[in-house]
């Protein structure tokens, strides 16, 4: 049998996804704790990486939904950094005062560690609702516990009605395969209460195309928006698209929605517009893709040779695309996190220990990589306080 050429779009189902970058191979989880054996022995996946000429819309046609574990061994949180916790917290305050939620209620879908609910109820929110699998209630502070309920599932139509002034889903679409069902199940979720406002966060792929940053492809994410692709999917779905930005050094995009009674409510806005940049972007992307690595294996396998040590910042998601796809094993000595959680683990599919900024003392790199250019300050900041000024790069 043949593999189609085109696939069938789960976000427009039209059918015109067409593949263009494949990688064999690729550990289908990177936020786990695990030791080194495990973290070698993890299952793998493919990405097979199709662009949808309908609706601009990026989804990983192999995506394999049964070798996803989100459990509460998941540990994805960036509570840790504070570059990104002030964002966090400033986008809590922002919603919570243009759509006038002071005193309300938020049900937060896919909430992590539920640091945002936490951000909610400072912001002033009543009472907020966490639903994720991952979730870990013992880790919520204690002083806001009254006004935060944990629900330690997945989401899906068996939730019920989602009576709340706001619907909340930050980081979590791009982890769903069906994404046009999941967003329909929120809708028929919130029914008739067309005061809700819906409020969403996900990585933007247009970024991700245009830098080559193939450390931010990865099995997880089996699902890339664009502002325009995002747009779409929304307004059919049953939603008015209300505002659409780049956030985070435009590396995030927000959407902001209510839900409709008319199909296609609302004239789209100028940011939507992309479909040929993203045509072009995916071209680029795949053009780029083995010379972006190539550089990267040059650089690390010189110091290597020179006797100098290199370790990469962030062990997260980023720092297992980017070893696995370097799959030089020897030219980075280890992956650094601020999160103690992780601090002692292995980084999957390479093994690389994981150790916290502390160890470098000993460990005296001559080149940090920064897995995120964002933290490169607070990474600086680190370092100078331990008394090391190695070599700093990001990605
Ligand atoms: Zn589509």
């Amino acid at each position: 049998m043949s593999t189609p050429s085109t696939h069938t779009c789960p976000a427009c189902g039209a059918g015109a996804v067409s593949v263009f970058h494949r990688q064999r191979g690729i550990p289908t989880n990177s936020c786990l704790l695990l030791d080194v054996e495990e973290a070698v022995a993890y299952p793998r996946g493919d990405m097979e990486l199709g662009f949808c000429s309908a609706c601009g819309f990026l989804t990983n046609v192999a995506f394999d939904p049964g070798l996803a574990e989100y459990s509460s061994r998941y540990e994805e949180t960036q509570g840790y950094s504070r570059k990104f916790v002030e964002f966090a917290t400033g986008l809590a305050r922002h919603w919570v005062e243009k759509y006038d939620l002071a005193g309300g209620t938020a049900i937060e879908i896919g909430c992590g560690k539920g640091e945002f609910l936490e951000y909610l109820v400072e912001a002033g929110m009543a009472r907020v609702v966490g639903i994720d699998p991952g979730l870990h209630p013992e880790r919520l502070r204690p002083e806001l516990a009254d006004r935060i309920e944990a629900r330690t599932e997945f989401y899906d139509e068996r939730f019920g009605p989602l009576e709340a002034d706001a619907v909340v889903c930050r980081h979590t679409l791009e982890h769903i395969p069906d994404v046009a069902r999941f967003v329909r199940v929120i809708r028929d979720g919130i029914g008739d209460r067309l005061d809700t406002v819906v409020l969403f966060e996900l990585p933007d792929v247009q970024r991700i195309l245009d830098e080559c940053a193939f450390w931010d492809v990865y099995y997880e994410h089996c699902s890339y928006f664009s502002a325009g692709s995002l747009a779409r999917l929304f307004r059919a779905c049953g939603f008015e698209v209300l505002h659409v930005e780049r956030a985070y050094d435009d590396q995030y995009l927000l959407l902001e929605a209510r839900p409709s009674t008319t199909p296609g409510a609302g004239e789209p806005l100028p940011l939507e517009d992309d479909l040929d940049l993203l045509a072009k972007g995916t071209q680029l992307f795949e053009e780029r893709f083995d010379r972006t690595l190539a550089a990267w294996r040059e650089r690390l396998g010189a110091l290597e040779a020179a006797g100098g040590t290199a370790v990469i910042w962030g062990s997260g998601s980023k720092g297992v695309s980017f070893l696995t796809n370097l799959a030089m094993d020897d030219a980075v000595a280890c992956a650094v996190d601020i999160n103690p959680h992780r601090q002692g683990k292995a980084m999957i599919g390479t093994g690389h220990r994981i150790v916290g900024p502390d160890d470098l003392v000993e460990i005296r790199p001559d080149l940090v990589v920064a897995m995120n250019p964002i933290y490169l300050d607070e990474i600086r900041g680190d370092l100078a306080r331990r008394g090391l000024s190695p070599e700093l790069v990001a990605v």
